[in-house]
C-alpha cells in the first residue's frame, strides 16, 4: 500500500515537471533532472525518494525514473491545471507576471474552481465580444476608494515597480 501523504507544493512542481519530460521522450534519466532543476542533488534525492514512497513514481538509485498510473493520472492533471490557467489569463489579458503568480496559487485551486475556469475559457472563446468588453471595464482601472490598483503598496513591496 502507498503511504497516503498529501502532496506539497514542491511534489506537485517536481511531479508536474517529471511528468512534462516523461511525456516528451517517454522516461527521465538522472541527467534530466540536474538539467532541468537549479537546486541541491541532495534535495532532488530527498523529493524523488517522497514521490516514490506516496506511489506516484518508482525509481533505482542510478537508474532512470518511471511514472506509475497514479503518478500519469495526476501529473497530467497537474500540466493540464498549469496550462489551463496560462490560457486563461492570456485570454483576460492580465499582463507581466502571470506565470511566477500562477506557479503560487495553482496548488491552492481546488478541481471546482479549475473547472469553473475551464468554463470561463470556453464561455469566452464562444463570446469574443464579452473579452472586449472586459477589456474596456479593465482599462478603466479605477478600484475602491478611487485607489489605482498598480499604484498599490502591498503588491509592490512584494514584487518592485
Ligand atoms: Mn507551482
Amino acid at each position: 500500500m502507498d503511504k497516503e501523504i498529501k502532496l506539497t507544493e514542491s511534489m506537485e512542481d517536481y511531479l508536474e515537471m517529471f511528468y512534462r519530460i516523461v511525456k516528451k521522450q517517454g522516461y527521465i534519466r538522472p541527467v534530466d533532472l540536474s538539467e532541468a532543476i537549479k537546486v541541491r542533488p541532495s534535495s532532488v534525492t530527498r523529493m524523488i525518494r517522497k514521490l516514490n514512497d506516496a506511489g506516484f513514481i518508482t525509481y533505482e538509485k542510478y537508474r532512470n525514473i518511471a511514472l506509475t498510473l497514479k503518478g500519469i493520472r495526476y501529473g497530467k492533471f497537474l500540466v493540464w491545471r498549469d496550462e489551463t490557467l496560462k490560457e486563461f489569463f492570456r485570454l483576460v489579458n492580465a499582463g507581466a507576471g502571470m506565470d511566477e503568480q500562477i506557479e503560487g496559487i495553482e496548488h491552492y485551486l481546488t478541481p471546482a474552481t479549475m473547472g469553473i475556469i475551464r468554463n470561463l475559457i470556453l464561455y469566452f472563446r464562444a463570446h469574443p465580444e464579452m473579452l472586449k468588453e472586459l477589456a474596456e471595464l479593465s482599462e478603466q482601472r479605477m478600484y475602491p476608494d478611487h485607489e489605482r490598483l498598480s499604484q498599490l503598496r502591498a503588491w509592490l513591496l512584494h514584487h518592485g515597480p
